[in-house]
């Protein structure tokens, strides 16, 4: 099979986005060693560049690890938690449930906050539980909920956890590097975000920052972290002392080293603009279509992926699949509200006019 044949997609998706041009020259690139001294010098400056994107306070730990977002996800449970130990989960969709679920199987006792289908975990529910037990070692949360298009108010829910004991990991996949994102101000503890969300660079690392207080509760575990591949310690051999511990995946250092520098240089405030301006004129061109926003409360609403109630008697399935002839990939709904809304993706590259005015013309003429 001959890569040639493969379709130029337009990927309007929640992810992956479309490369950052810089992003697909530096995988070009030819292959160096991932213990030679350029190599370092470039985890160096990405590591000083996720502190900027992260809003880090000094002593912060950031590094890649070798994995997607969900690695990003495992590597803070696997880190921080031990056996026995209580979590409080913000669960409000697919991504919450799957972090509770992760934390159940470290051994965690696991509590959980919900929200109904489509609105914001409230942080009078976070309080509430947090009253109840004086012993939660770890608070849980999606900022961005992509299953369902749901913005959750971290900076609130920090706000609530920063005088508890706990530490607070925060699940950035849909929010950094296009939103401000501010860990050292806000008191997040662990962030992780997925190197083709808003970066734009391709799957397969997963950008991760650890403050100094949850560096020191990892020094202070009582058993050893049970998932060898992203022991904090063995990080921190590789990224900080520079020694052996496995071979990390070196052309798509390259490749997010490029993305996050076109991210910085572009700057939050502009990409979240950008982000704002795509997002106002998707909604007003698709409303004469019978689209509408899920989410309730404008609030509540995440920019970065747009989750469009679909028009009555809408066929979901099959228009997909005629833009997908039209090499446009737009996604559905997630469980319960599949076939009821669409999830633009926002994120990075995908935050572009041109690729929506492709998918506007492709639906007016499909449906008239
Ligand atoms: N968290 C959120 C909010 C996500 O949207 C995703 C993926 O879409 C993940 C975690 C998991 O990331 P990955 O699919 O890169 O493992």
């Amino acid at each position: 099979m001959s890569l040639d044949a493969f379709p130029e997609h337009i990927l309007l998706t929640p992810g992956p986005t479309p490369l950052h041009p810089h992003a697909l020259q530096a995988l070009s690139r030819p292959m160096l060693g991932h213990m030679d001294p350029e190599v370092f010098a470039l985890n160096c400056e990405i590591q000083g560049d996720l502190r900027v994107m992260y809003g880090t306070a000094p002593g912060t730990f950031t590094a890649l690890l070798a994995g997607t977002g969900s690695l990003g996800m495992e590597a803070g449970f696997a880190n921080l938690v031990e056996a026995g130990d209580e979590v409080l989960v913000c669960a409000n969709g697919s991504f919450g449930r799957r972090m509770a679920e992760m934390a159940a199987r470290y051994g965690a006792r696991v509590r959980v906050v919900t929200a109904p289908l489509g609105e914001a975990i409230r942080a009078d529910d976070v309080a509430a539980e947090l009253a109840k037990s004086g012993d939660i070692r770890m608070v849980a949360v999606v900022h961005g909920e992509t299953s369902t298009g749901v913005l959750n108010p971290v900076p609130e829910i920090a706000e609530l956890v920063r005088d508890t004991g706990a530490l607070l990991a925060v699940d950035a996949v849909t929010t950094a590097g296009m939103e401000p994102f501010h860990m050292a101000r806000w008191g997040v503890d662990y962030a992780y975000t997925g190197a083709q969300k808003c970066l734009s660079a391709p799957p397969g690392v997963a950008p991760v920052a650890i403050s100094e207080r949850a560096l020191a509760r990892h020094a202070a575990r009582r058993t050893p972290t049970p998932l060898w591949y992203c022991d904090f310690e063995g990080l921190r051999d590789y990224w900080t002392r520079q020694t052996y511990h496995h071979t990390v995946p070196v052309n798509l250092h390259f490749a997010l080293h490029a993305a996050l520098r076109a991210a910085l240089d572009e700057g939050m405030a502009a990409r979240q603009r950008r982000v704002q301006q795509v997002g106002e004129a998707i909604v007003s061109a698709l409303a004469p279509l019978g689209f509408s926003p899920y989410v309730r409360r404008p609030q509540d609403r995440l920019p970065t992926v747009l989750a469009l109630r679909l028009p009555q008697g809408f066929d979901d399935a099959g228009v997909r699949q005629a833009l997908r002839a039209r090499e446009i990939s737009v996604t559905g709904g997630l469980g319960p509200t599949a076939g009821q809304i669409w999830r633009l993706g926002l994120m990075g590259e995908a935050a572009r006019p041109g690729p929506y005015r492709a998918l506007m013309r492709a639906l007016e003429d499909l449906l008239g």
